[in-house]
This record gives structure tokens, C-alpha cells and sequence, in this order.
């Protein structure tokens, strides 16, 4: 039975997926609630790490009995493609429920779902293109590679963009042939929960996907650890993903880590001022700045400093909090309570420090907000390089804007930072563009547009933003182990 949406006292009712059956955790049950009105809209059946256990051995009976790793190719790319279609088909329901789970506007939630089915229907397509090599050792030899999945792999996924995230993992993970346990983030699994489903209906074996929500603490420990997984994929926050690294390290598992960022854009005197202003506030503030990749530092080109910040700071205070289904609202809150408190501790501290807050800085004071996880928009000014608010992940609506006199400066500078994962350049000068392209020390860099992440191409960070890529053909070769077979042939 499928987790359909339907229950007791309006709350949704979602139970774990183990062996493909849902089934009611041993954990305890979890009630979410909408984070921008603190109602209660679901329920979810925790599991503990006997369930966790249980899930790894169905997925290892169900890797070596199904034939899903050694059917036809064709055969996986079709049950890969039908969830693509349906997550089209369903764009509507699903980035309405994940809107409700994540409090994110809902225009931002559908796009999600068309991200997500564009994972699917990318890696449906590189399953049918699995290839090794031959190669030449010498005479009286042969020799031939095979490309092959893991086994069971270990999905580890935040809470801040779960449709998203975890799409890309149990795609790749699949379409390589693995079977999967995912331990998505305990305050928003619906929708990795949902996809389960998906699978299940386009034909995905019993067992091959299984997925059990609970503690981090508890169930992702376990889950790194566990002797049973030959491949742990994580995204989270750098401590998260050092601790998961070192679980995993008396296995020798294969672990990839997706991770926290303070990514800078970097703003020459020359850009183009209407699009780096326009493009720097989603870069920012889309999910309310809870995205790794939130451009949430930003330098600009001394002689255009205060122009870019005056009509900056304008475009900020255009954005409109509120609930997700609000057409007109931009800025969703944030997760959860405790981020709020984070959140503004980093504001306070911030302050501590002699930095200037421009504008936000706290709650907002509409009374309609009041029941909601929402913190204003806060600009940040009057910092130097090693103040907390400059070299620190917030992840919440906070960016701090600087100034930089020449190229070789901004670059030392925002090279110093200890994460790697996005940076973006805006210059009409393409030589520049490409010269400091070359030297960022980033997993990606934009010029002169935002958007970070494509399916066809790799997406992962430098230094401790991460280890690994996902996307691309690289994050196929994440799933999948090399095999060399010699041949004599006398
Ligand atoms: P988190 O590290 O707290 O949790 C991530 C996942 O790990 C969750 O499922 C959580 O339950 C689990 N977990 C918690 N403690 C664990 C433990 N001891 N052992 C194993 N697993 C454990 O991160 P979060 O707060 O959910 O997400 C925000 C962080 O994720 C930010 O730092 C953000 O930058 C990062 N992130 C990175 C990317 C990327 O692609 N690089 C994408 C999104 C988020």
C-alpha cells in the first residue's frame, strides 16, 4: 500500500518503506507541523535502528535475488523515465505537500518537482550507457573493465531541499543498479517517501528502495557505520559529514559528502549592475537563504560599492513574507524554531563584533507572521574577513555585503574562506571572468548567471564543502565500482 496522502483527523499518515511494504516504525511517531503557521498537517512512523537493520538486509536480499543490477538496462531506464513523468504529471500535489513540509513558496516547490523529475529522467537515460573499457596489456592477454554498482548504498539527506536532493542521489544510485537505504532528514521526509511510492508504481523491486525516517543522530550514525553498506552518499552540514566519514572509514566504505558553503559573488565595477543586483537576491534568499549554495557573501568593486548596495538593499525590502501558497509571497520562513534562534544568535553575535545591519535583523513585527518560523531579510555591512558573519554558514535570509578594490585581492580573500562550493563572477570583461574562474577555489562557478546546478553537468564543493560529485557523469561513478578482468588467451 502505497503512502497515500488519506487519515485520521486531517493529519497525512506516512509510514517507513522497508522490503516494500510501509510498515509503522519501532521509533516513535513524529507530528510535523507547517513551519510558517506551527499547525500540524502529518504524521510519521520513526524507525529505529532495528528497522535500519532490517532495511539493509532487504536491500542486500533484494540486490542479489531481483536482477535489478542485472536485467536489461532498457528495463531500469523505464521504471527511472515513468517516475520522471509522473513527478510531471503530479508537479501540483507533490510541490503542494513538499510547500506544506518545507514552508518554501510554492512556485519555488513545483520547480523542485520538475528538478526532481529531470534527475530521474537524466539518469534513466546514462543507465542504458554503462560501459567499461578493453585494453591493450600485451600479447596473449585480454583485458576488459566492468563497470559495477556497490550493492547497498546508504542515502544520508537534509532537510533544507529534500524533493531535490534526494532525487539526484536514489536516481544515480539506481540507474548504477544499487539497492538503496535512504535516512532522509527527520523534519521533512515526505517527499523521499513519496518517491517511494513512484518506484514502487513504475515497477522498481520490492526492497531495492527503502526508506527510514528518524534521529540523525541515531539512525544516520547507524546507517554510516553500518558493516552491510558499501557506499554512504551524504548531504548535510560539514560537522555532519566529517562525523559520517569517520563512521564509515572501519568499513572502508566509499563515502560522498555534499556540504555546508559561504559562497561569495564576487562583483566587478564593470558588471552588468541591473542583473547582478537581480540575480544576487534569489542567489541569496531563495528558500529563505537555506541553501548550501546561498550566495551569502557578497564583495563589490569599491567605485561601485554604494550603488549596488543602495539598489540592493531596495530589491531586499521588496521581498514579502508569508505563507507558501501566497502567490505574492517570496521569503518563506524558516524550518523550524530552533533555526530561527540560530539564526538570530548569528545576528546578535554579528552585532557583538561591531558589524552594521542595514536592514532586517530579526523577527518580523506583523502579527500575521507571528505563529511562523520567519526572520526578516538582513543585510549585513561594516565586517572584516575574519568576523563569524563573514566566515561562517548562517543558513538562514542574512548576507553580508563587502568591498574589494582589485582582482588579485578578492581573490586571496575569498579564497581563504575553509568551504568551496559555489562562487559567482559578474563582469562584462570575459577575460577576467575566465582568469578568476581558474583560480576560485569552488566546485562551481558562475559568470554572470546564478543557477549552480544542471543536471548534465558535476555539482559538489572544494575544501570542506564536500568529497565527490553529484550530477553528470560523475555523480554516475559515484554508484559504481571498477572491476578488472585479464584474459589469457594462449
Ligand atoms: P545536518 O548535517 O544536521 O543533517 C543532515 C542529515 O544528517 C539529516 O538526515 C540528519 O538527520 C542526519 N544526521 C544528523 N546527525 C547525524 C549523525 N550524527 N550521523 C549521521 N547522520 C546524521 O544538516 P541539515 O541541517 O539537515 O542541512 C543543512 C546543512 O546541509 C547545511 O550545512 C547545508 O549547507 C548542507 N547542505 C549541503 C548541500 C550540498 O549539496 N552541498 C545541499 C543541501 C544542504
Amino acid at each position: 500500500m502505497p503512502n497515500e496522502p488519506a487519515t485520521t483527523d486531517r493529519l497525512h499518515a506516512f509510514r517507513m518503506v522497508v522490503g516494500g511494504e510501509r510498515r509503522a516504525g519501532r521509533g516513535e511517531q513524529s507530528v510535523l507541523v507547517e513551519p510558517w503557521s506551527g499547525q500540524p498537517f502529518a504524521t510519521v512512523e520513526m524507525g529505529t535502528t532495528d528497522d535500519l537493520d532490517d532495511a539493509v538486509f532487504a536491500a542486500a536480499a533484494a540486490f542479489d535475488g531481483s536482477g535489478w543490477a542485472t536485467g536489461r538496462p532498457l528495463d531500469r531506464a523505464a521504471v527511472l523515465g515513468q517516475v520522471a513523468s509522473t513527478l510531471r504529471a503530479r508537479t501540483e500535489e507533490i510541490g503542494a505537500l513538499e510547500a506544506r513540509n518545507v514552508g518554501r513558496p510554492l512556485a519555488e516547490c513545483r520547480h523542485n518537482v520538475e528538478l526532481a523529475a529531470d534527475a530521474f529522467a537524466y539518469f534513466a537515460s546514462l543507465s542504458t550507457h554503462l560501459r567499461g573499457a578493453s585494453i591493450p596489456i600485451g600479447s596473449g592477454l585480454l583485458d576488459y573493465s566492468l563497470r559495477e554498482p556497490y550493492g547497498v548504498c546508504g542515502l544520508i539527506t537534509p532537510w533544507n531541499n529534500p524533493i531535490v536532493l534526494s532525487s539526484w542521489k536514489i536516481a544515480a544510485g539506481l540507474a548504477a543498479g544499487n539497492a538503496l537505504v535512504v535516512k532522509p532528514a527527520s523534519a521533512t521526509p515526505l517527499s523521499v517517501l513519496i518517491m517511494a511510492d513512484l518506484l514502487e508504481e513504475a515497477g522498481l523491486p520490492g526492497g531495492i528502495l527503502n526508506v527510514v525516517p528518524g534521529p540523525g543522530g541515531q539512525l544516520g550514525d547507524h546507517l554510516a557505520a553500518h558493516p552491510g553498506v558499501r557506499k554512504v552518499s551524504f548531504t548535510g552540514s560539514t560537522a555532519t559529514g566529517i562525523h559520517v566519514l569517520q563512521r564509515a572509514a572501519p568499513n572502508l566504505a566509499k563515502v560522498s559528502l555534499e556540504l555546508g558553503g559561504k559562497s561569495p559573488s564576487l562583483v566587478f565595477a564593470d558588471a552588468e549592475m541591473d542583473a547582478a543586483i537581480s540575480g544576487s537576491v534569489p542567489a541569496m534568499f531563495s528558500n529563505a537563504g537555506q541553501m548550501c549554495t546561498a550566495r551569502s557573501r557578497i564583495l563589490v568593486q569599491r567605485s561601485r560599492y554604494d550603488e549596488f548596495l543602495d539598489r540592493f538593499v531596495d530589491r531586499v525590502g521588496q521581498l514579502k513574507m508569508g505563507s507558501p501558497f501566497d502567490d505574492a509571497v517570496t521569503l518563506g520562513p524558516l524550518i523550524s524554531p530552533a533555526q530561527v534562534d540560530t539564526v538570530l544568535r548569528f545576528i546578535e553575535r554579528a552585532k557583538a563584533d561591531g558589524a552594521r545591519i542595514v536592514c532586517g535583523g530579526g523577527r518580523p513585527s506583523d502579527p500575521m507572521l507571528a505563529a511562523g518560523n520567519f526572520v526578516e531579510p538582513t543585510v549585513i555591512t561594516g565586517v572584516k574577513d575574519d568576523m563569524e558573519i563573514v566566515t561562517e554558514e548562517v543558513f538562514g535570509p542574512v548576507v553580508v555585503v563587502e568591498q574589494f578594490d582589485d582582482e588579485d585581492e578578492v581573490v586571496r580573500r575569498v579564497n581563504a574562506s575553509r568551504y568551496g562550493l559555489a562562487a559567482t563572477v559578474w563582469t562584462r570583461d570575459l577575460a577576467l571572468a575566465h582568469r578568476v574562474a581558474a583560480v576560485l577555489q569552488a566546485g562551481t562557478v558562475t559568470i554572470n548567471t546564478t543557477k549552480v546546478s544542471h543536471v548534465y553537468a558535476p555539482f559538489g564543493g572544494y575544501k570542506q564543502s564536500g568529497l565527490g560529485r553529484e550530477l553528470g557523469l560523475e555523480g554516475l561513478d559515484e554508484f559504481l565500482q571498477v572491476k578488472n578482468v585479464i584474459v589469457s588467451t594462449v
